[in-house]
């Protein structure tokens, strides 16, 4: 029998904001343990919360950047449980209605997954095993986060990647979340179950908890199918529990029995007011979005003619694509510049995470005059590439390293005068070109550049050339 895979996504993704959900301690990755907490965020009794309006401003942009109805009012409610990284033995977050709902995300194959809901919650703190004791870092309570939940549309481990990846951009590009995995700022719960083609009712689902890299993930999901699908052909049930993934043996373990909601009892909070949110304060945000990748992705392949593979590599990360929109104003061509970064620059840039820094020493100003003198003809492409690099490591512009006189380039009159001299010294290639010979022509033109250094734009010398030895 044929099986068909289905998979859910849970993502939670810390937000960026300069202080915490529901008191003004500092939000901030990696400070000494519990330096960063007050009375409110470890929860003590008779402390009150107040949510904090930044954390609204990302949900919403994100509920617009996914294509969801933002819900003028919701509500923060109790999701009672008790373990020892949550002092006050409940979460706030959002259960009964949540803040944006009913998004998309599209992936390159123009399959939407649809975002079910998503919600505002604050993050619980962080257990420390340290030789053989356990301690609690409070630091990650009230960090907030928003859970961007989807249906059950991904139907592979591919999809489930691109759906992660196209995540991770989104929301860097919207400024909300660095959603860096491997420092837990994006983590992901994975639903998997499995049922026969075709057919429409879902089978048991497991729940792969806690997911902090992408590559692991994808390894999770394919293993849940194969294990789902023995379980079935040998007659057996799959049990809905939650799960952990062990990575040395690429194989998942039981947590525990899955919950429902009912186990958490939620219910709204008391402390805590509905959000009520003006359309207009909503439209607002929706002006100030950035372009989004997707569209800069459109125009850099349609518009531009940049090759699928270098568009993407370009608007993967946000901080290169905003050094190209910055470096090619007013070019004709803007391919030059994405083939100048991916070719020159990021041969030195290799880590992803460099790349997604960008810390290069030139400006964008500065490439921009490099490529402009090249559109002009001003500079050909072998000395502008050289000239790159030497500014790619000093970080001082083209003036630095190329004389006034070389940018201005040859005038006509130089062109004449180097071409005539070329064909009267290469009698016998131009006899060769004019047997047919073709390729002739290029020891021409060698002997020209030979005698420029390189100056001068080949392929208008190569015209000149031709145009010469026709009309003699
Ligand atoms: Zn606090």
């Amino acid at each position: 029998m044929n099986y068909e895979l289905v998979v859910g996504l849970e993502t939670h993704v810390e937000l960026l904001t300069k202080t915490k959900i529901f008191c003004s301690c500092k939000n901030s990755f990696g400070d000494e343990p519990n330096t960063n907490c007050c009375p409110v965020c470890i929860g003590l009794p008779g402390t009150l919360p107040k949510l904090n309006r930044e954390v609204v401003n990302f949900a919403i942009k994100a509920g617009l950047a996914l294509n969801c109805t933002i819900n003028l009012n919701s509500r923060m409610d109790r999701k009672n449980y008790v373990y020892p990284d949550l002092s006050k033995a409940y979460q706030i977050s959002q259960f009964y209605s949540p803040i944006c709902t009913n998004g998309y995300l599209e992936l390159s194959s123009g399959k939407k997954i649809r975002i079910h809901q998503i919600h505002m919650e604050e993050d619980a703190g962080k257990l420390v095993h340290k030789s053989g004791d356990v301690y609690v870092d409070y630091n990650r309570g009230g960090v907030p986060l928003l859970e961007i939940v989807t249906e059950p549309d991904i139907s592979s481990s591919e999809e489930a990647r691109e759906y992660i990846e196209k995540l991770q951009m989104i929301m860097r590009y919207i400024g909300v979340s660095d959603c860096k995995m491997q420092e837990g700022s994006m983590r992901c719960d994975v639903n998997v179950s499995v049922r026969p083609a075709g057919s429409r009712t879902f089978g048991t689902r497991t729940e792969i908890k806690n997911m902090n890299s992408v590559t692991f993930m994808t390894k999770a999901i394919d293993y849940e199918f194969k294990r789902h699908i023995a379980i079935i052909e040998s007659g057996e049930k799959v049990v809905q529990q939650t799960l952990r993934y062990i990575e040395e043996t690429n194989s998942t373990q039981s947590m525990r029995s899955k919950e429902d909601a009912q186990d958490y009892r939620y219910f709204p909070d008391p402390d805590l007011v509905n959000v009520s949110l003006e359309k207009s304060y909503v439209n607002r945000i929706q002006d100030e979005l950035p372009e989004l990748p997707e569209s800069r992705f459109k125009k850099y392949t349609e518009v531009f003619g940049i090759p699928e593979n270098d568009a993407m590599l370009i608007v993967k990360y946000k901080n290169v694509s905003d050094f190209f929109e910055q470096s090619s104003i007013n070019l004709k061509n803007p391919k030059m510049i994405s083939n100048f970064i991916i070719g020159q620059i990021f041969r030195n840039i290799e880590t992803e995470s460099d790349r997604e820094k960008f810390d290069i020493l030139i400006t964008p100003k500065q490439l921009n005059k490099l490529a402009i003198l090249i559109e002009e003809g001003k500079l050909n492409m072998n000395l502008a590439k050289k000239t790159l690099t030497k500014m790619l490591e000093t970080g001082k512009g083209i003036e630095e390293f190329v004389s006034e006189s070389d940018m201005k380039g040859l005038s006509d009159e130089e062109i004449e005068k180097l071409c005539d001299d070329a064909i009267k010294s290469n009698e016998s290639a131009v006899k060769d070109y004019l047997d047919g010979k073709e390729k002739a022509l290029k020891a021409i033109l060698g002997f020209v550049m030979r005698q420029t250094r390189g100056k001068g734009d080949p392929l208008k010398i190569e015209q000149k050339i031709i145009e010469k030895i026709k009309n003699d």
